[in-house]
């Protein structure tokens, strides 16, 4: 069966929800469709002496709560109907944490696998200046997303700098430190899920020490996801995958040794004294917890009646199909949403924007204090609106966010 189309998805579940909030029509037809969208085209030097041709978006979804803030993605798959959904979330999760941003994202149709660091240097920068007329500190904020990281950020922001002729380290977030980084953002996004399932652990009276933990997709959120459960909540990490299958071994395996392997290797399979599975093996598992951190659309409904994990901890953006959302909450698994669940991204992002305007930075315990007080009263306030309402938290988050959002767009008024 063909996967569901992710701008579908996220109008659904926002007709769904604001009905549900009886808001009127016109406030759901604002709430369900992008305030700005860019498409360009543009030529690329490669290195072979050829000139490449790439197509590239930036959509911002909303910015009724504050600037728009949101990821870049390479990939091959990029379509502008799965940006314009990644920045919907992009608005929804800014909302569910209560911070100032609206949503936006943006993405390269291409494959960075099979391009060079200097021909994604060129790309970057080609296409930071096609959206530079739109994107700016107190207008859009770009970040990482799949397959960029912070020398693609360092990138767009030299870019942008040098057509404004200063420094503006404020323009994109998920930086290296030593041009305005935050400490932590690298983690940030698992430390998040952490916070998160360690909530969803107490509520449900399970304890974590020892739990069987399975992460599909090693990138930044998958790693570090890992990384934390096994290290600071003292989990078994048990199956973990990339884009060419997965590992499993029943004692568990030691998260900094499998990306020893995997940067050694090119990938997490073979890894000695495992069993290699498939990525779809990995997300049936007998485990406690499952970390699905790699890409969309991976829990349908059927799988979903397979899944064993007792928590269900979205690391990325969208992998539970909609009709899968009802399965696990009849079956009394714990799905933490994405737009909380992997919402500590974006607020470290927050916190670096916070330091880059003012031009004083934090130490590393000050953004993990902020950042847990911050996902934790997420996840207690989101999970209260659960129960009260005896709804599924996805369901909850979003009347939360849509709520938010509507109240804010009251108050500022519908221009002119
Ligand atoms: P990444 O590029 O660092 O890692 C992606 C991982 O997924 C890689 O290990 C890759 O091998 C794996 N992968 C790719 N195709 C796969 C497939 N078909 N099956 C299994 N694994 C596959 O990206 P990331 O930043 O870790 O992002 C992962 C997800 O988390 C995305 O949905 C992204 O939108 C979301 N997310 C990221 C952040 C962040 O801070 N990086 C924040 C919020 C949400």
């Amino acid at each position: 069966m063909e996967a569901p189309d992710p701008y579908a998805t996220a109008q659904k579940h926002v007709e769904r929800v604001g009905n549900l909030l009886d808001l009127n029509e016109w406030m759901i037809d604002l709430l369900k469709t992008p305030h700005r969208e860019l498409s360009v085209n543009f030529p690329v030097k490669m290195d072979d002496g050829t000139v490449r041709m790439f197509s590239g978006y930036r959509v911002q979804h909303s910015s009724v709560r504050g600037p728009c803030k949101g990821g870049i993605r390479y990939h091959p798959n990029v379509s502008l109907n799965e940006v314009r959904a990644l920045a919907m979330w992009m608005t929804w999760k800014c909302a569910v944490v209560g911070i100032p941003y609206g949503g936006a994202k943006g993405g390269v149709i291409c494959d960075p696998k099979k391009m060079s660091k200097g021909e994604l240097e060129r790309m970057t920068r080609r296409f930071a200046s096609e959206i530079s007329i739109i994107i700016g500190p107190l207008q859009d904020i770009p970040a990482p997303d799949v397959y960029t990281d912070s020398q693609t950020m360092a990138w767009i922001m030299d870019t942008y700098s040098m057509g404004v002729g200063y420094p503006v380290p404020g323009v994109v977030t998920g930086k290296p430190i030593e041009i305005g980084g935050s400490k932590g953002r690298d983690e940030a996004t698992s430390r998040g899920v952490m916070y998160v399932i360690q909530e969803a652990a107490r509520v449900k009276g399970m304890d974590l020490k020892g739990a069987r933990v399975a992460v599909q997709g090693f990138g930044n959120v998958g790693w570090h996801a890992a990384r934390l459960l096994h290290q600071e909540v003292g989990c078994q990490v048990i199956a973990v995958s990339d884009s060419q299958g997965g590992i499993f071994d029943v004692k568990g395996l030691d998260p900094v040794k499998v990306m020893e392997h995997k940067k050694a290797n090119g990938s997490v399979r073979n890894f000695p004294g495992a069993m290699n599975i498939s990525n779809e093996e990995l997300i049936e598992l007998d485990c406690d917890v499952l970390v699905p951190a790699a890409l969309e659309n991976v829990i349908s409904q059927e799988v979903a009646e397979r899944i064993k994990a007792k928590i269900v901890a979205e690391g990325a953006n969208g992998p539970t199909q909609p009709d899968a959302d009802a399965v696990l909450f009849d079956r009394g698994i714990t799905l933490i949403p994405d737009i909380l669940a992997n919402a500590g991204g974006v607020t470290v992002s927050y916190f670096e924007w916070v330091q880059d305007l003012q031009s004083f930075f934090w130490t590393i315990d000050e953004i993990k204090l902020r950042l847990k007080e911050i996902m934790v009263s997420a996840f207690v306030n989101i999970h209260g609106i659960a129960q009260e309402k005896k709804v599924d938290m996805r369901t909850a988050a979003y009347m939360h966010s849509l709520r938010s959002v509507a109240r804010a767009l009251e108050l500022r008024g519908v221009f002119p």
